[in-house]
């Protein structure tokens, strides 16, 4: 498959390329791994006039902390993200979620920038960037706003990213002490598959065996968009961690959830499995509270 006409674009500043986004508008696509844009384009579903590429732009791959809080450029590939020794450390959800991503190929391309902006209601960074209240960048020509993830993805493949604007870099505070996170992805297969459910959960406790003082519970693909479960959060805050306390949180998100029946499985079943993986997550969240 030959992909259509267009004029390529490779600036090396994020200002150089949000002037040409602004200038282009509509006719122009932003790329970056290519995995979801240039399938896409090969399979004449997009026909973008003119694609800018952002992967001269050094800074935009950037993984830093500073002041408790962690940035990512948008072009972070996910293999890097998943061998990150701050995310490794702070942030295990997303560590797990970048490495299940795909397959290694997938994995050495495909950026956390494309795939939110992507926005496929079972992609794998949403789930455990919105447990941890992650918030987003977003760039043009006249200036910069940062959003909230939970409000950025409105529904399949829609955002409220701009057309003249990038997704610069995605930002994660520190996880306050006693705080345990983890990220479950269920598939039919192990590798490059389009999870049927994925679950990520973050809590934090008074502190060692304390009650629960923060909770959420985040589910993909039950949903147009990534899901938090209020039911689920509800069940959780105040209470002291127990394996029947994840089990009732579990049934709270199931009933929160909005699965379909699809020809991958029915909605029954997702329902299902978003209590038993809730479930299974919350008590990792909490082995790792307890190993603090
Ligand atoms: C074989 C295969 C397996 C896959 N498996 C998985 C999987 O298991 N889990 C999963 O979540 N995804 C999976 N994907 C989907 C894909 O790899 C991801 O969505 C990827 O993270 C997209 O990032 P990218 O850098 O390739 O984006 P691109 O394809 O370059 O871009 C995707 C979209 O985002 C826009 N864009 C990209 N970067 C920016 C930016 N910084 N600012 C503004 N707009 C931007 C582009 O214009 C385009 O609309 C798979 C894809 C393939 C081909």
């Amino acid at each position: 498959m030959l992909l259509p006409k267009f004029e390529f674009h490779e600036p090396e500043t994020v200002e150089e390329a949000c002037r040409i986004l602004g200038e282009l508008g509509e006719k122009a696509k932003t790329l970056a791994g290519g995995t979801d844009l240039l399938v896409n384009m090969k399979k004449k579903l997009l026909a973008p006039e003119h694609v800018v590429s952002l992967d001269r732009i050094a800074s935009l791959a950037e993984i830093d902390v500073s002041n408790g809080t962690l940035k990512i450029g948008a072009c972070a590939k996910a293999a890097d993200i998943a061998e990150s020794k701050a995310v490794i450390k702070e942030f295990p959800a997303l560590q797990t979620g970048a490495s299940k991503l795909g397959s290694p190929l997938i994995r050495n391309l495909a950026t956390i920038g494309g795939n939110l902006v992507s926005a496929r209601p079972a992609a794998d960074f949403p789930p455990p960037l919105m447990a941890y209240g992650a918030s987003v960048v977003l760039r043009s020509g006249t200036g910069q706003r940062t959003v909230a993830l939970s409000d950025f993805i409105e529904g399949p493949g829609q955002t409220v990213l701009l057309p003249e604007e990038i997704l610069e870099a995605v930002l994660l505070e520190k996880p306050e002490a006693y705080s345990g996170s983890a990220y479950y992805k269920l598939g039919i297969r192990e590798a490059l598959e389009i999870s049927l459910v994925n679950i990520a959960v973050s809590i934090t406790t008074d502190g060692p065996g304390g009650a629960i003082k923060a909770g959420s519970v985040v589910m993909g693909s039950v949903g147009p968009t990534p899901l938090l479960s209020p039911s689920a959060e509800k069940v959780l805050v105040g209470e002291k961690p127990s394996e029947a306390l994840f089990l009732a949180a579990g049934e709270a998100a199931a009933m929160d959830s909005k699965p379909i029946d699809d020809f991958r499985a029915s909605a029954g079943y997702k329902r299902a499995m978003v209590k038993e993986l809730t479930k299974r997550a919350l008590l990792q969240a909490y082995e790792r509270v307890c190993s603090e």
